[in-house]
């Protein structure tokens, strides 16, 4: 393990970078494939004698790069860079799970998540139950023998619920069933699933890694087996690598990772604190608020709040649309993570695969909102959305 902090690692990687011509930056290997001195060395690169590239969907030395860094931030052993954040979750189901197995997901879980193990696995004779993983109970209860497998997220999008990670971790391993945890919201400087025994954690980095709204990718990170297999399977023959020139982004981004999330939990905190005073917001969902049920994991397993909020609104549906149509600092999109505030309708957008009644159940009203308080002054963000609600 390397011997740096959090934010050395961020800037730098855990191998400092040498470049001949003594360039600061490491240098983007824009290439599709890579030549040989001569057939036996091609031959022994294929072999896997001799270590070097190949040809980019199976490695490249700006991914590479890439992957080192996040490993590195995760404390895992290794890390597999996808091209989208889907990528990664469905690398790291389809690598392990195989038609006969049972998977035991979060029940409230980002939409296409849900969407590939409600729909797209049965098809491949996968077995898949949506549980509430705040309940041990229910937990115990989804086990069957032919069980493989856990996957969550937390905090849980859009409502910010938080799970015990000490009790998902000790549940996986005394179950044998390889856990995932997609760390998106928190990244690894905020939380590290690592602790708590998690074998695998996946991200999509379109969000807080690379931070700049520019990049659509992801990342799998776990131990040198585990991710020599998702590279070796499903990377390699289903082929959703990175491409060079995001991961080459994503390093750039991920340079200011430590100051961004510093401001984005600040920011967060006096946005969420303004809400929970608003006459016309009935409930805001915050870690960062001691209302809140997660309020009590911040600290052993979250080191911060994060900068996503979600609340709900004194009002009907119109009233809801009302609102976000009339903010204007605050941007109407999807996404979160970014520079920019983002403002979204779960209802209608990201949880629009699951039916309204799956949705109700995974604790998602047609009233909630979804803010990513991103990077600009706090005043302006707050004096945007005290004028937003004025419009209805
Ligand atoms: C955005 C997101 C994903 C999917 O990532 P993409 O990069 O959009 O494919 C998965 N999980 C969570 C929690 C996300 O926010």
């Amino acid at each position: 393990m390397n011997k740096f902090h959090d934010d050395t690692n961020c800037i730098h990687g855990p191998n400092h970078f040498e470049d001949p011509h003594g360039a600061l930056t490491a240098p983007l290997y824009q290439t599709s494939t890579f030549h040989f001195k001569n057939a036996a060395q091609g031959a022994a690169r294929f072999a896997g004698e001799e270590a070097g590239y190949i040809y980019t969907r199976l490695g490249n030395p700006t991914t590479r790069e890439l992957e080192e860094k996040v490993a590195a931030l995760e404390e895992m052993e290794d890390a597999a860079a996808t091209a989208t954040g889907m990528g990664a979750v469905s690398a790291s189901v389809l690598s392990f799970l195989q038609a006969g197995d049972h998977l035991i997901a979060s029940k409230a879980l980002y939409g296409c998540s849900y969407a590939l193990f409600a729909h797209m696995l049965p098809k491949f004779g996968i077995d898949v139950s949506f549980v509430d993983m705040t309940d041990a109970q229910a937990l115990q209860a989804a086990l069957k023998p032919n069980s493989k497998m856990l996957f969550a997220e937390t905090p849980i999008n859009p409502t910010m619920t938080v799970l015990d990670l000490t009790m998902l971790g000790q549940f996986a391993k005394a179950n044998q069933l390889i856990s995932v945890i997609d760390n998106t919201f928190l990244t690894p400087l905020l939380q590290k699933p690592k602790h708590f025994g998690i074998d695998l954690i996946v991200h999509s980095a379109t969000k807080y890694l690379n931070g700049h709204g520019d990049v659509v990718a992801g990342l799998v990170c776990g131990s040198k087996e585990h991710i020599a297999t998702i590279k070796l399977t499903v990377l390699k023959d289903i082929g959703a690598t990175i491409s060079p020139h995001d991961a080459w982004l994503i390093n750039r981004g991920l340079k200011t990772l430590h100051v961004r999330m510093a401001r984005h939990c600040e920011s967060a905190q006096k946005v969420a604190e303004y809400l929970e005073q608003h006459s016309k917001v009935t409930q805001v969902y915050y870690p960062g608020l001691p209302s809140h049920p997660g309020y009590r994991f911040l600290g052993e397993q979250m080191k911060g709040a994060g900068g996503v909020i979600a609340f709900e609104l004194k009002g009907s549906l119109q009233d809801g649309e009302a609102f976000i149509n009339a903010t204007k600092l605050c941007t109407l999109a999807v996404s979160l993570g970014d520079p920019e505030t983002l403002i979204q309708h779960p209802a209608s957008m990201t949880h629009s695969p699951y039916t309204r009644e799956e949705r109700l159940a995974a604790g998602i009203s047609d009233g909630l909102i979804r803010l990513s308080v991103g990077l600009e002054n706090v005043d302006d963000i707050i004096a945007d959305l005290a004028q937003a609600f004025n419009a209805f």
